[in-house]
């Protein structure tokens, strides 16, 4: 069985069912593999695999504490009439480039492929360890995760969610997502604050552990729907291995040659399930990890210095609105060849004073697997306009981030190898933003201008969104960000939510 162990000190150990009970290791470290080589895919053998063969043969050897017959059951189960894309993940030409849609889960973004599984991750995780503890899911989203997770947990045995968001951080139909959640296991509350705030003050409830132990004597206890949860990060490895595969078989590249993947980055998440990918024998020349104002990412990739120091930009890609990515935590451990001291090191730095610096040796390492770069506003309207223009496609303000960087990449001429695009929500979950890119008007109400973008561009509203703003409002708690653990308290309490 291969064993997880916290990214800051190897004593501190999980399957990989437990980790994913645990969500944070008990140190506040990242559950990761000390070593994927022994996980080679076989790419000559995935290519006439289907999307829920290939996602259980790359979770059965990443989760493999978990039977086979166990991954098949959480990959139907999750997948199977739930996506409006039969093939879950359709790859499409565009230009130049190929996009990955992600967006073709029950909430139009692309947290959906990893929080359609979780779920029955965890309930699986939960019986086969015969744990009668009530898991509580904790997550702090800049507005995806929340309404995928609230979806992909709503009424599962066994389970409650409890979502915070950034009050002023989300699209008007992100917050209504959430703010219409049914469910009586589910609970939104958005806070005062940015999304760092939120997703600092639900780890320090994580690593609290007099509450932990209050917790344990009611059978209760934490578990993450976030990308710092490996049941969350891994099913992310899938697609890309997917993406690959389809290029082969449409005969645009041969077989082994590598290929680079751009990824509009917030939190790590995806484009460290790329890096995943590329360790379990993937062909991948670059990443290129694209960020939009909040470009902390681009500074750490060219500089070697993660510097937090800086003011947090609202922009028009929300769920990119981050100056801590969690998961570049998994990757360091990586980088620096899995010294655990070292990263704890850095990640006290970081704590102490907003920054660390892994040196030349290492940057020099990193710069040969990542390439970055960063859009602003002005630029990500631009290209949404200008994809639209010359490709009839129509993007999102966060792959539209990512499309520009694949677009500079290329006339860098950086490599010739062709590049996929991930792309991470529909168009309509950003349509204010994405109206004005198009058409340069600016309207308030994000409800009918979906009509609208139909209307403009001839694709339909994915069915989730359509009738949104006729759902009664079921969640209106506010919260002072100071205010996030004492509710977290008063609510653990309660039998309903
Ligand atoms: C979450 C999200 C991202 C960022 O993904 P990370 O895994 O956090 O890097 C990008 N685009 C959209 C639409 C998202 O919801």
């Amino acid at each position: 069985m291969r064993i997880f162990e916290s990214t800051r000190d190897k004593k501190c150990q999980a399957s990989a069912s437990l980790a994913i009970l645990n969500g944070l290791a008990e140190d506040g470290g990242l559950y990761m593999l000390r070593d994927l080589s022994e996980l080679k895919i076989d790419l000559n053998s995935i290519l006439d695999l289907d999307y829920y063969q290939l996602a259980e043969l790359i979770l059965g050897k990443l989760l493999d504490d978990y039977t086979a017959e166990e991954i098949h059951h959480c990959v139907h189960a999750a997948y199977e009439g739930k996506f409006s894309a039969d093939d879950i993940t359709p790859l499409v030409k565009v230009g130049d480039v190929h996009l990955l849609e992600l967006f073709h889960g029950p909430t139009s973004a692309f947290k959906d492929v990893a929080l359609s599984i979780l779920p029955h991750l965890v309930t699986t995780a939960l019986e086969k360890h015969g744990v009668d503890d009530e898991i509580i899911i904790l997550t702090a989203t800049s507005g995806d995760t929340g309404k995928a997770a609230l979806a992909g947990f709503k009424d599962v045995k066994n389970t409650k969610i409890m979502v915070f968001y950034p009050e002023e951080g989300v699209s008007a139909v992100q917050k209504r997502q959430m703010e219409t959640q049914t469910g009586n296991n589910v609970c939104v509350a958005s806070i005062k604050g940015n999304f760092d705030d939120a997703q600092s003050s639900v780890k320090q409830i994580f690593t609290n552990h007099e509450l932990a132990a209050r917790m344990k004597q009611n059978h209760q206890q934490f578990s993450s729907a976030n990308s710092i949860n490996v049941g969350r990060l891994m099913p992310q490895v899938v697609y890309y291995f997917k993406a690959y595969a389809d290029l082969v078989k449409r005969g645009e590249i041969k077989l082994y040659e590598a290929v680079n993947f751009a990824v509009p980055t917030g939190n790590f998440g995806n484009i460290l399930a790329g890096y995943l990918a590329k360790q379990m024998g993937l062909p991948v020349a670059k990443f290129i990890c694209a960020s939009n104002e909040n470009n902390i990412l681009t500074d750490f990739m060219n500089t070697g210095i993660y510097d937090r120091n800086r003011a947090f930009k609202k922009t028009l890609s929300p769920s990119m609105d981050i100056l801590i990515s969690s998961n570049l935590e998994r990757y360091l451990y990586m980088l620096c060849g899995y010294d655990n001291e070292q990263v704890r090191l850095w990640m006290n730095e970081l704590q102490e004073k907003g920054s660390y610096s892994i040196g030349k040796e290492l940057l020099e390492k990193l710069q040969s697997e990542f390439w970055a770069d960063c859009a602003d506003n002005a630029k990500t309207k631009e290209i949404i306009k200008q994809c639209y223009e010359a490709n009839h496609y129509v993007l999102d303000t966060h792959t539209a981030v990512a499309y520009a960087a694949a677009m500079k990449f290329a006339n860098q001429q950086i490599n010739n190898q062709k590049t996929v695009v991930l792309s991470t929500a529909s168009p309509y979950k950003f349509v204010g933003s994405v109206y004005e890119a198009l058409t340069g008007k600016q309207e308030a109400d994000e409800f009918s201008l979906m009509q609208k973008l139909a209307d403009l561009c001839g694709v339909a509203i994915p069915l989730n969104l359509a009738k949104l703003n006729e759902l009664p409002i079921r969640h209106e708690n506010h919260l002072a960000k100071e205010a996030i653990q004492s509710f977290v308290e008063k609510k653990l309490g309660e039998k309903q939510w």
